[in-house]
């Protein structure tokens, strides 16, 4: 078997970047890219689908290191690039699978769990008061959701965009919020709260010791990923599980992260750390150091459903994230219908990633000046 053709497609108005790879037998594998700018076009650039054509499409590991050496001049391990190969990554064990006739969890060593628990991420309430907040984890809850994400994004009160800091004030709000919502649901319920990056150390580490006695699930991203000694200090300075991982690339992006224990919960985004062997890896070292992972996911149910082949076949899953509850669009671009059931995904057991694309949905919600890929 032979891969004969790349190509990419731009949805809108999400985002999502889908990538088809087809072969001469007939096979054609769907992956997802990261979204992002440029991502599309770097999928299909010439420079990257090169080494690809002709080449038997189940070496994937050797075509994902050859699309590494490829792109070396273009920076070969972050980014978009590394976005665009995880998306053909995925692809290819999505042929793989198909021609074995396997499902891809399979391929990874096969499944652990029969179902994959998906949590909710929630964007606030109606308002912004704690009982908006509460009512909208109750709902969710209700839906058979048992993992629930809320944000605490600064507020439009923030004194000074820059300088990371939050005021008494608003660390006061953001406690009164969680400790609300903690309060309404069911305590075997999970609650997680995201601070994207917003905060600095001293500060975000009041938070987190205002949260220490609510048994949250972990708090996402308390401060800049760039910097992993002070990532230890704040995982090793409060009882809050922390979680961190989505904008990290390959293992060797969380090898220092991981071994420095620098974050209890890891939450990588395999549309754009490396593909599905990529994010087993990154599980297994993970593994080693007894830290469960929790991938990050605001992707197509493509993406959600790759998730769900790799985390059935790794030991220490623990959630994954949705975003798009009550989403039409999520819904229907797929051919399978409903995906999530009781707040769980069934893990597929069809050849290959076990999904088929909508097309005539697609070809109605593209970005026409990048082309549709056929
Ligand atoms: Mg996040």
């Amino acid at each position: 078997m032979r891969i004969t053709h790349i190509g990419s497609v731009l949805l809108k108005p999400t985002g999502w970047v889908l990538v088809k790879v087809k072969t001469d037998e007939g096979i054609t594998g769907i992956g997802e890219a990261y979204h992002g700018a440029g991502v599309h076009q770097i999928a299909v650039d010439e420079r990257l689908t090169r080494p690809l054509i002709g080449q038997d499409p189940r070496n994937v590991d050797k075509l994902f290191r050859d699309m590494m050496s490829s792109m070396s001049a273009s920076g070969f391990y972050q980014g978009a690039v590394m976005s665009a190969i995880s998306g053909i990554e995925s692809a290819l064990w999505d042929i793989t699978g198909q021609a074995a006739g396997v499902p891809i969890w399979q391929l990874l060593g096969g499944k652990f769990r029969d179902k994959i628990r998906i949590y909710n991420d929630c964007h606030a309430g109606e308002t912004e008061t704690p009982e908006a907040y509460a009512a909208k984890a109750r709902e969710v809850e209700a839906r058979g959701f048992t993992a629930i994400k809320f944000d605490i994004d600064p507020l439009p009160s923030r004194r000074d965009r820059y300088n990371r800091c939050i005021s008494n004030d608003d660390i006061a709000h953001y406690v009164e919020v969680v400790t609300a919502i903690r309060e309404s649901l069911d305590s075997n319920t999970d609650l997680a709260i995201d601070a994207h990056w917003f905060y600095a150390p001293v500060d975000i580490l009041k938070i987190a010791h205002a949260f220490e006695d609510l048994n949250l699930l972990w708090l996402e991203d308390p401060i800049p990923p760039e910097n992993i000694a002070a990532m230890e200090g704040v995982t090793k300075s409060t009882r809050t599980p922390i979680c961190t991982g989505e904008n990290f690339y390959t293992r060797f992006g969380f090898r220092d992260l991981i071994e420095t224990q620098a974050a209890d919960i890891i939450s990588p985004d395999m549309a754009k750390a490396g593909g599905l062997l990529e994010g087993r890896r990154i599980a297994d070292l993970a593994d080693m150091y007894y830290i469960p992972i929790a991938p990050h996911n605001i992707g197509s149910p493509v993406q959600t459903v790759a998730n769900c082949h790799v985390m059935a076949a790794v030991p220490n899953f623990l959630v994954l994230e949705f975003h798009h509850l009550d989403d039409p669009f999520w819904e229907g671009i797929i051919n399978e219908g409903t995906l999530i059931q009781e707040g769980h995904i069934d893990v597929p057991n069809l050849p290959g990633l076990g999904v088929t694309l909508n097309e005539d949905l697609l070809k109605n919600n593209f970005r026409e000046e990048f082309g549709f890929f056929d």
